[in-house]
């Protein structure tokens, strides 16, 4: 494989530990034998999770376009649930691929997973890795239950759209702008633009090849990070407010949550996707190395955001209670009253502690 800047093949395995760092080459090469082994006129179904994030979205759609770029004209992309792209990613490249989850093809021969660490994820969607002739998960998430008949999983990889560009210049594909915006809000959303720790020196040359096909940053952030309705502004004001910090939780590395309801979100007119960016400001709190933001579904179904700075692994709370995710960044949906769904936190980090941290 060739790359722009040169170095060895895929910085990002190049960084990575060798043991259990991501796929195989026999793994990359069942990839590419199963993109290459389509038929003309084959048809391939792309699938990200449920609620998707910039990751999930981005990742998809680039590799989406890279396929249609090796000739592959009958595509859908699509995830499970209600078909709403959020605002900030109503720009991206490609979208004109997405149909709902009720539309997308039932026995594709292709069917290729994003960013979904297990079945779940996948909702209504999930049948379709029996019906469909071949199954390829790409993904990042330590916790990936393998479930593809194909996985390139790389729980090194700071986001999908890393596994993705890999595979795209394993077939071939040239980067272009739009190829390249796409894995950008993608590599950019889950590295917490380039601040969190999978910020590897591979992915500062990931972002650096992307940025090479003409791509404007600032642009893209603007969109994505730092654009958000008046109505959203004074709704994360009235949600911030009721913050409540819990010095002593997680042995005494400190716990801090909030919640939203729908009927927060239906006084101010938004719509949920608006609080994912929530967490980042609960987040900022110094007291607490564990930060949530719990956030009402329906009635009595609860989806919640955790993050740590590295005391508790969040993703052992997340699994715990029915949820995945990583070390760093993890949640689960779960049901009760707030006071049930935070109780069932606190019961679970001691149990989650690293060792590491600020005591
Ligand atoms: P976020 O808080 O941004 O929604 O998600 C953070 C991380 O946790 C992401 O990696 C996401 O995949 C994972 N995550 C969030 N909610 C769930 C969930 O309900 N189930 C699982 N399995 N993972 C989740
Ligand atoms: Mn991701």
């Amino acid at each position: 494989m060739t790359r722009p800047s040169g170095g060895p093949a895929g910085g990002a395995l190049a960084e990575a530990p060798p043991a259990d760092s991501g796929p195989s080459e026999a793994d990359w090469t069942a990839a590419v034998a199963v993109v290459r082994a389509l038929p003309p006129g084959g048809r391939v179904l792309l699938i990200c999770h449920v609620n998707p994030d910039g990751d999930a979205l981005g990742s998809m759609l680039g590799f989406a376009l890279g396929l249609r770029q090796l000739g592959v004209r009958r595509m859908q992309a699509t995830f499970p649930g209600p078909p709403e792209v959020p605002e900030p990613f109503r720009a991206l490249p490609g979208l004109e691929l997405l149909v709902p989850a009720t539309e997308a093809d039932r026995d594709p021969d292709l069917v290729i997973c994003f960013d979904a660490a297990s079945e779940s994820r996948l909702g209504e969607l999930v049948d379709r890795l029996e019906t469909a002739g071949a199954a390829l998960v790409l993904d990042h998430h330590a916790s990936n239950t393998r479930f593809g008949r194909v996985n390139l999983v790389d729980p090194h990889a700071a986001a999908t759209s890393v596994v993705a560009e890999e595979l795209l210049a394993r077939l071939g594909v040239t980067l272009d702008a739009a190829i390249a915006e796409c894995l950008y809000v993608a590599l950019s959303t889950d590295t917490g633009s380039f601040r969190f720790e999978a910020t590897t020196p591979a992915v500062h040359r990931m972002a650096a090849r992307l940025l090479e096909t003409g791509i404007r940053p600032g642009d893209i952030s603007r969109r994505i990070f730092d654009t958000r309705p008046y109505g959203a502004v004074r709704l994360f004001g009235e949600v911030l407010g009721r913050a409540r910090l819990e010095p002593a939780a997680a042995a005494g590395h400190g716990l801090v949550w909030t919640y939203a309801t729908q009927d927060d979100l239906a006084r101010h007119d938004q719509r949920p996707y608006v609080l994912e960016a929530l967490i980042d400001s609960v987040r900022c709190t110094a007291e607490a190395d564990v930060s949530c933001v719990v956030k009402q579904t329906t009635a009595g179904d609860w989806a919640v955001s955790m993050r740590s700075k590295g005391a508790v692994d969040v993703s052992l709370v997340a699994v715990a209670l029915g949820g995945g995710g990583h070390r760093f960044a993890a949640g689960f949906t779960g049901s009760g009253t707030v006071d049930d769904v935070v109780d069932r936190i606190r019961g679970q980090l001691d149990g989650a502690l690293t060792g590491a941290g600020r005591h």
